[in-house]
């Protein structure tokens, strides 16, 4: 069966169905589909590796490092954490409801629509459908047309092998997502811009329907005098040039102390090439399309290069580049970069950082790279955002027992281990009351004796 061999209302109707039989209910069953995403995955890994190599040049060791094994990770935590997850949690009972006893049931949402960015086309599609099977919902997936081929894969191969009432993926664009989002949905979970959140938001809304925004923003690195400035810049410069800078939670721009900016910019030169980043060596990858090359060659102020500044039209190559000096007046500031160039803004004094970060949308994640102690807190303190590390930027995100989502602007909602399978779950709350004696003060007549007893009862509540 290929991807679009049924249409997008069949499916949906089809979802809804296998998901009122009761079918993704028993945990033995969830596990056994986690089970067998796993091993579909691991027998195709070649053709994962060739899909993601034509689409735009990455690695194998790139693709396995964020993608590949992340989602190994995913479903083997699932697997072994679900029993848990899942399991009914008792919780206390107020005085005023004696004899009882409370707990809260975890319920599967339901039909699920998972939508994707291109940018690890595998990771941010399947991790949340990982989610959404654990939590015991069915799932549509649609993965970025911009990504061409990794689409098609995981549309051959989800479609071959589940059953479309459980598991469907359609691929398209705008107008196959506008036509998605029209539908009663019981969870919508969006990986993407966030131009692109705002209209998911509006269209969920029509049919009240909750949802998960994983967007993005300018996700600031703020380095003080107190760093270890070399351990400070062989992090940043990997997970800066990483996919080429398309990574949602890249640093976007640094703020560096005037004290050591120039040291830095010097640390900066050597690490770049050190590293040797190219499309050959395996560490670099591709611009995804024409669009964004021409877009980002536009942030690129050829004054303020420092670093690199040269494009590969017909390769789609941006070297890795860095603006020094730039400042909140820089072109490359005036928008989300998502692409590898850093500009990188000199500051006397922590505070006045915090506040221009606290001027613009909250970030989807921020890194600040210190041995000070006071300095650390009060930036994590003083400066909202998603998420974010301490001496190191993009690896809070490997660690499934931190909840990844961004706030505000970055975001609504979160998933990885645990966090994922409560968005694609109900907490239901009940209160099992006794029937062997009833206090009857609730009941007519109300008596000033009555109230004496409310007001004694309800303050040991
Ligand atoms: P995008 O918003 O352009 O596209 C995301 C998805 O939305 C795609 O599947 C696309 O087909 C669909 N889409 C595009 N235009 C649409 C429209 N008008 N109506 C309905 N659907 C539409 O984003 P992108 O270019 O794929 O990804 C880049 C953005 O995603 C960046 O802002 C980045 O920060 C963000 N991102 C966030 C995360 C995260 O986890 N928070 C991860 C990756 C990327």
């Amino acid at each position: 069966m290929h991807t679009q061999d049924l249409t997008i209302s069949t499916t949906f109707e089809g979802q809804k169905k296998y998901f009122a039989s009761g079918k993704t209910l028993a945990l033995a069953v969830r596990k056994a589909q986690l089970k067998k995403l796993k091993e579909i995955l691991q027998a195709n890994e070649d053709r994962l590796y060739k899909a993601i190599y034509s689409d735009f040049r990455k690695s194998i060791f790139d693709t396995y490092t964020t993608e590949i094994s992340i989602l190994y990770h995913e479903i083997d935590e699932a697997i072994s954490k679900l029993s848990t997850w899942a399991k009914t949690q008792k919780v206390s009972t107020n005085w005023v409801n004696f004899p009882a006893k409370s707990y809260v049931i975890k319920e599967p949402l339901g039909v699920a629509l998972i939508i994707g960015a291109w940018n690890y086309p595998y990771q941010l599609l399947l991790s949340p459908a990982i989610a959404a099977i654990a939590a015991g919902c069915t799932a549509i997936l649609k993965p970025s047309e911009l990504s061409s081929a990794t689409s098609a894969l995981m549309a051959e191969l989800i479609n071959e092998h589940f059953d479309p009432g459980f598991l469907y993926v359609h691929e398209g664009g705008v107008s196959e997502t506008t036509e998605l989002l029209t539908l009663s949905w019981n969870k919508i979970f969006f990986t993407g811009s966030v131009r692109v959140g705002r209209i998911v938001y509006e269209a969920a809304a029509k049919n009240l329907v909750p949802v998960t925004l994983e967007l993005g923003g300018k996700s600031p690195a703020v380095i003080t005098e107190e760093c270890d400035l070399s351990m400070t810049v062989k992090r940043l410069v990997w997970a800066k040039y990483l996919n080429a800078g398309q990574t949602c939670i890249a640093p976007d721009y640094v703020m560096v102390h005037k004290n050591i900016a120039d040291d830095f910019i010097t640390a900066m030169q050597r690490e770049i090439s050190k590293e040797c980043f190219s499309i050959e060596n395996g560490n670099y990858v591709q611009i995804i399309n024409n669009h964004n090359l021409s877009r980002l060659s536009s942030l690129i102020d050829y004054e303020q290069v420092a670093i690199g500044g040269t494009i590969d039209e017909h390769a789609r190559v941006i070297e890795p580049t860095v603006l020094y000096p730039a400042s909140f007046q820089s072109k490359a500031m005036k928008e989300e970069i998502f692409g590898p160039i850093l500009p990188v803004i000199v500051y006397d004094q922590l505070e006045t950082v915090i506040r221009q970060i606290n001027t613009g949308e909250k970030p989807l994640a921020a890194y600040i790279f210190t041995s000070d102690s006071i300095k650390r807190d009060l930036f994590l303190n003083q400066v909202s955002f998603g998420g974010g590390c301490v001496n190191d930027a993009i690896m809070h995100i490997s660690n499934s027992a931190l909840p990844f989502g961004g706030v505000g602007s970055s975001g609504i909602g979160a998933y990885h281990g645990k966090a994922g399978f409560d968005c694609f779950s109900h907490t239901k709350s009940i209160l099992q009351k006794s029937t062997l004696i009833e206090l009857n003060l609730k009941y007519y007549p109300h008596t000033p004796s009555k109230l004496n007893w409310v007001r004694r009862i309800l303050k040991l509540s």
